[in-house]
């Protein structure tokens, strides 16, 4: 059956999953929505006989549903390949009383492989399939881990370029090395004067530049989005909750209709926004345990029905999560509205002018499958340190934010629900605050001393994305302010 797709800030025009695609965001700065949520055509049994790349069909059949069997197939075919490190994909591993699905095994060794590996397959498809003559011009915000993602992605495709911002100061110094020393002709990596959510602004205004749209159509090039809001990112990441669910089923860790928690450590709501669809897909999701951060907005929203980003910003160990606006949340405002454009488009004026807003009660009452909680600095620390002396298995910063966020909601509700963490980066990727936390000692050891030795104490092989970037010369030291960023666009592409 055929799924259209509508922005979020206005359902009256109707478009294809491949313009969605191709568009990123909504001309009138909405998000886009499909119009339902499919339900998964076979049964999770079924599923569990599928490989990843078997299962992705399966689930991507159901939103992509202009792109022809054979057009999916070979972008998933080439996504989903060597590039990542095991042929499973997504490994489900079992530590310490829960399952931790780890997402890291792509090319840049954060979660963002998994959509970011298949997006420039499914936008340059897009783009034959709706004629456009122009070039794709990537234009995409990063806290760190999107950035490099997409730059891998996109890196050496034909018809695109990729042009990335990042906070100059707010990613780590392995993230900031993975980007600036990104290789292909048509990548571009720019550090700015501010934080994420600068950058996030700054993009998001040039998108909208109607003045700058055309002088980009007189030579023969156009923006898209590479950003969590691109509905072509969304969709797949929605796939590792149907395979990890499947898998529990298959190795007999579930019954037949026995549902799981998912615990997500997130920043623009865009994991967990996919844990929620394959929940109305028909996975048996029972509680989306929603895990912050010091910038815990999520936490009091789900607590207050209050949305308010007027609070300081905090530089956390998490960098991928330090976000005070979480663009990815619309689509589940809209939802909660009753899918009305009017209402989410109130309230996201709201936020836009007064950087908050409050939902209705009967809004509210929608929410009580999420659970929110946030774990500072200490708790963070200290649960990478248990975890490690209790199981020698060693987590990433973010998430331990999941893992003690995860401890909390046991000792709140008794829930004993079997329940999978995303653990969404390598600990090869955030080494220095991993291996602080471990133990203060490895505070004087360069950075690459700290991959060698986490390599030797937890027993894992250093991954090739950190064994590629050891020697690598910087090719991107472009730093600008965020009130320059669209006259850096227009120089980086020829444009006066
Ligand atoms: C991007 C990212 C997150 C947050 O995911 P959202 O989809 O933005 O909520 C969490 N952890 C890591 C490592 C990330 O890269």
């Amino acid at each position: 059956m055929e799924l259209f797709y509508t922005s979020t800030r206005d359902n009256t025009k109707k478009v294809q999953a491949s313009e969605a695609v191709l568009k990123g965001l909504s001309e009138d700065g909405g998000l886009f929505v499909p119009e339902r949520i499919p339900r998964l055509s076979k049964s999770l049994r079924e599923l569990s006989e599928l490989t990843y790349q078997e299962t992705a069909y399966e689930v991507m059949k159901l939103f992509l549903t202009d792109y022809t069997e054979e057009e999916l197939k070979s972008c998933i075919a080439k996504a989903y390949d060597s590039k990542f490190d095991t042929a499973e994909i997504a490994p489900l591993v079992e530590v310490d009383g829960a399952y931790y699905l780890e997402l890291f095994h792509g090319a840049t060794i954060a979660f963002k492989d998994m959509a970011l590996s298949i997006l420039p397959h499914l936008m340059t498809t897009a783009a034959r399939k709706n004629h456009v003559k122009e070039d794709i011009v990537i234009l995409t915000a990063t806290s760190g881990d999107t950035g490099k993602a997409a730059l891998a992605g996109f890196a050496d495709v034909e018809g695109t370029k990729i042009i990335v911002f990042y906070p100059k100061n707010g990613v780590s110094p392995i993230q900031e090395k993975q980007m600036v020393t990104q290789k292909g002709d048509n990548t571009y990596v720019v550090g700015i004067h501010g934080n994420f959510d600068d950058a996030q602004t700054g993009v998001k205004n040039i998108f909208s530049d109607k003045e700058l749209e055309q002088e980009m159509t007189a030579h023969g090039f156009r923006f898209s989005s590479a950003n969590s809001i691109n509905i072509g990112r969304l969709v797949p990441q929605i796939v590792y909750y149907v395979y990890a669910c499947a898998k529990l089923l298959k190795e007999e860790r579930i019954k037949d209709g026995e549902r799981i928690n998912v615990v997500v450590p997130t920043g623009n709501f865009g994991n967990i926004l996919a844990a929620f669809y394959a929940g109305h897909m028909g996975v048996p999701i029972a509680k989306l345990i929603c895990a912050s951060n010091e910038n815990k907005v999520l936490y009091d929203f789900f607590r207050t029905g209050s949305y308010d980003k007027n609070r300081e910003f905090v530089l956390t160990s998490s960098p991928s999560m330090d976000i005070l606006i979480s663009s990815n949340l619309e689509r589940l405002i809209y939802r909660i509205a009753g899918s009305d454009a009017g209402k989410n488009r109130e309230l996201m004026t709201a936020l836009s002018k007064e950087g908050r807003y409050e939902v209705t009660q009967e809004m509210a009452a929608q929410l009580a499958d999420f659970y929110g909680n946030y774990a500072d600095e200490k708790e963070t620390a200290d649960r990478i340190r248990e975890l490690y002396e209790k199981t020698g298995y060693v987590i990433d910063t973010h998430t331990a934010v999941a893992s003690a966020v995860y401890r909390k909601y046991r000792d709140d509700t008794k829930d004993e629900t079997k329940t999978v963490i995303a653990s969404t980066a390598s600990p090869f990727k955030f080494t220095r605050s991993v291996m602080n936390a471990i133990d203060k000692k490895y505070d004087t050891m360069s950075d690459f001393e700290l991959v060698d030795e986490l390599s030797r104490i937890a027993n894992v092989k250093v991954p090739g994305a950190i064994e590629e970037i050891r020697e690598a010369p910087v090719i991107h030291d472009t730093v600008c302010d965020r009130s320059e960023m669209k006259q850096t666009v227009k120089t980086i592409l020829g444009i006066s």
